[in-house]
């Protein structure tokens, strides 16, 4: 069941240094890289239909086309692995055992865009990856594999900063990450009508994920066929998969996509722990719609699978909930934190993720009464589709679902 595309090297002792990095292949895809055209590797990896990896599942190659042509501002590529997601540490296992498979993804992709200039936004808590990453950089360039020159040789200048971000969730939103690298406040942006690259400093850029740049080597080395041998004609390719919670075997597993949900937990997961029942699942990250036991039965780990049973795929970080958490308790825990990290830029979210949590916590409290699930929902509504960003949607579907499937838990509080 577990795939090896991303995750190859990551049980290799010392995969992290160069020396055992270069030994298992790593920089082996550079040559053939300037051996191509930009357009030709954006096509590759148009053709691969390979996705975001940081819950949004946008293509990549189409988004790398939006990048201007012959705009003579330089360009940029950003890398988001600022991963703050609840339910989500796939990027850390990059930056922990492989970072220089990121190195290289990044410069295959910067010169699909022609950017020479990247920025790593880490997560600001993640002080032994940034460690690690930083020391993995610095490899790269005393070995001159990046710098003025690619591997020493391939005239093409590569400078790499990272860049440590200040704790913000929202950060991790791409026009709100770029606000804060430009040393703003780490708001997200009103977004264009039209579809267009990003701007940082005005200047062409392009934001992607950690994970997903880490994928374009494989792509640039095996031809976009390779990609799309693994997963399903709509969703090709692999993910990692984190599984949290009472499982007997947590952790990341690489996985095409088009695995039933169910044996990944009963399989690789081990079961649960204790004999215990499963009560939910999470599937991509807490802000993704909650599925019942029963849902998870049917759940599909592809993109358009997890749409059909209304929810989404997000990161592919499955938090695994068992019968004796209260679900009351979960959507507490949950809009307790997403009210911390509402950014208060729209009332709606602002506002909304206030109301439930005090709500919320009148419930817990025991002072709860049937029509505060009422108030609850309507105040979802009024958060959906009225704000800058995806973020007051987002909440509003976790805490939706949360109440709308699990409402005897509830209304069991008010009872007591
Ligand atoms: Fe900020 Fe929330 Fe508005 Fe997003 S939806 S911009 S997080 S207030």
């Amino acid at each position: 069941m577990v795939v090896k595309v991303v995750s190859k090297n990551f049980d290799i002792p010392n995969s992290h240094t160069l020396e055992v990095a270069r030994a298992n292949g790593r920089y082996s895809t550079i040559d053939k890289l300037f051996s191509m055209t930009p357009d030709e590797v954006t096509d590759q990896v148009v053709k691969s239909g390979l996705r975001g990896k940081g819950g949004g599942g946008a293509h990549c190659g189409p988004k790398w086309q939006l990048m201007p042509k012959g705009d003579p501002r330089p360009a940029y590529l950003i890398v988001n692995g600022d991963e703050s997601e609840p339910g989500t540490f796939k990027d850390r296992q990059i930056f922990q055992y492989d970072p220089h498979l990121l190195i290289e993804g990044i410069i295959c992709s910067s010169y699909a865009i022609n950017a020479h200039d990247a920025y790593i936004y880490i997560r600001g808590e993640y002080k032994f990856f940034i460690d690690r990453l930083n020391a993995a950089i610095k490899e790269a360039y005393d070995a001159g594999i990046i710098g003025e020159k690619i591997m020493g040789k391939h005239d093409y200048r590569m400078d790499i900063t990272v860049h440590r971000g200040g704790g913000a969730y929202i950060c991790g939103e791409k026009s709100a990450l770029i606000e804060s690298l430009e040393g703003k406040r780490g708001h997200p942006r009103l977004k264009p009508h039209g579809k267009e690259c990003e701007w940082f400093f005005d200047n062409p850029a392009t934001v992607n994920n950690v994970e997903t740049i880490a994928t374009v080597p494989f792509i640039v080395e095996n031809g976009y066929e390779a990609y799309t041998a693994y997963g399903t004609p709509s969703s090709p390719g692999t993910m990692l998969f984190a599984m949290s919670g009472p499982v007997k075997n947590p952790g990341i597993y690489e996985l095409a996509f088009g695995n039933k949900m169910i044996d990944v937990i009963n399989t690789l997961g081990g079961g649960m722990l204790e004999g215990k029942k499963l009560k939910a699942v999470i599937p991509g990250g807490s802000s993704c719609p909650i599925l019942t036991a029963e849902e998870v039965e049917k759940a599909v780990l592809d993109y358009e699978s997890m749409w059909d049973i209304g929810s989404t795929l997000g990161t592919g970080g499955m938090m695994i909930i068992p019968e004796d958490v209260s679900m009351v308790d979960v959507a507490k825990n949950l809009i307790e934190f997403y009210h911390h990290e509402s950014c208060g830029q729209c009332t709606p979210c602002r506002e909304g993720t206030g109301w439930i949590d005090k709500i919320l916590k009148k419930i817990v409290e025991g002072k709860g009464e049937e029509a505060d699930l009422n108030t609850i929902l309507d105040v979802c509504e009024t958060m959906n589709g009225k704000t800058i960003c995806v973020f007051a949607p987002a909440v509003k579907d976790i805490i939706k679902s949360i109440v709308e499937k699990f409402r005897d838990e509830f209304v069991a509080e008010f009872k007591k």
